[in-house]
């Protein structure tokens, strides 16, 4: 089969892995940089070409598509769907995953358990925003935030009044949250492939950090998912649309709630602490689909 990997760096951990995995299968790997695909578009025949080369005759494409390019890199994706390839990772299904509220409006239409969550149109009443998620200490995100950048905790009522009335004056986009305390500064990332949770992890933050990302100097370590757990991470995945997806949820004393649904999660942290070969899986799926 011929593979392409959608990603701007053959040199990171993931790519290379799953480079490393396809070719371990027999498959031809191609590495891409989705920023330098030309899209030709013209009656029924849609074309890419890279380095002055017509690409063709691609069987399945993996999609690792970083959040600042998220609108040429669907576009490239979408070229390729055209072109009868398979992505692990729908186009529809990525630009619904980069959408922070779009994702948390579906993941409560499927009855899945979130954090209280309140998004206003920069609106200045602040204290009644705040009463909404049930006062502070809370959390305060972003839209547009990735790698835990953007991720706030207000410790009072004060405190959560004047970040919120500066984002709203720098007309940031923010959604306010619920802090989960009982979470106490972890949090759980299911990695599904094609509706099965392949490898799981507990990522603690550090030492007085209440953000548990790897980027952020958090640690990571393998974990048994209750079913109440692995349920929720399939059917996030699944009601996203995602046939690979990373599920990060806290643990609450009502249960999972999901935080976000990642459309390409990394590889390095889950196959360190799991020990298992994540990018087989995804290869394997390929294979079952094309
Ligand atoms: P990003 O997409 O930037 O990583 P997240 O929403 O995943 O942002 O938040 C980053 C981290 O902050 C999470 O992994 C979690 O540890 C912590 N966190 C986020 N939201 C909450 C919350 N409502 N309550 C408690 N901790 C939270």
């Amino acid at each position: 089969m011929k593979i392409v990997i959608l990603s701007r760096n053959p040199k990171l951990y993931s790519t290379k892995r799953l480079h490393e995995a396809g070719v371990k299968r027999k498959h031809e790997m191609l590495i891409l940089d989705h920023t330098k695909c030309d899209l030709i578009i013209e009656k029924k025949k849609p074309a890419i070409v890279y380095n002055n080369e017509l690409i063709t005759d691609v069987d399945a494409i993996i999609p690792r598509i970083g959040a600042s390019v998220t609108f040429y890199g669907t576009a490239v994706v979408r070229q390729f769907e055209m072109m009868k390839a398979f992505s692990v990772v729908e186009s529809q299904a990525l630009v619904r995953s980069r959408d922070k509220l779009r994702s948390l409006q579906i993941l409560s239409r499927a009855n899945l358990g979130l954090p209280k969550t309140v998004f206003t149109n920069y609106s200045k009443d602040t204290s009644e925003v705040i009463k909404k998620v049930g006062g502070a200490p809370l959390i305060i995100k972003l839209l547009e935030g990735t790698q835990g950048l953007g991720v706030v905790l207000a410790e009072t009522k004060k405190a959560a009044e004047s970040v919120l009335e500066a984002f709203n004056g720098l007309q940031a986009r923010v959604i306010v949250q619920e802090f989960i305390k009982e979470a106490k500064g972890a949090d759980i990332r299911a990695f599904v492939v094609d509706g099965v949770v392949v490898g799981a992890m507990k990522r603690q933050g550090k030492e007085g950090e209440f953000r548990s990302n790897l980027h952020r100097g958090g640690t990571a370590e393998i974990i048994e998912l209750s079913e109440e757990e692995e349920n929720a991470a399939l059917k996030a995945a699944k009601v996203m649309g995602l046939g690979v997806a990373g599920v990060d949820m806290l643990q609450s004393d009502r249960g999972p709630l999901i935080l976000e649904v990642n459309s390409s999660p990394g590889l390095e942290g889950i196959e360190k602490a799991t020990q298992k070969d994540i990018a087989k899986s995804i290869i394997r799926y390929i294979e079952r689909n094309v």
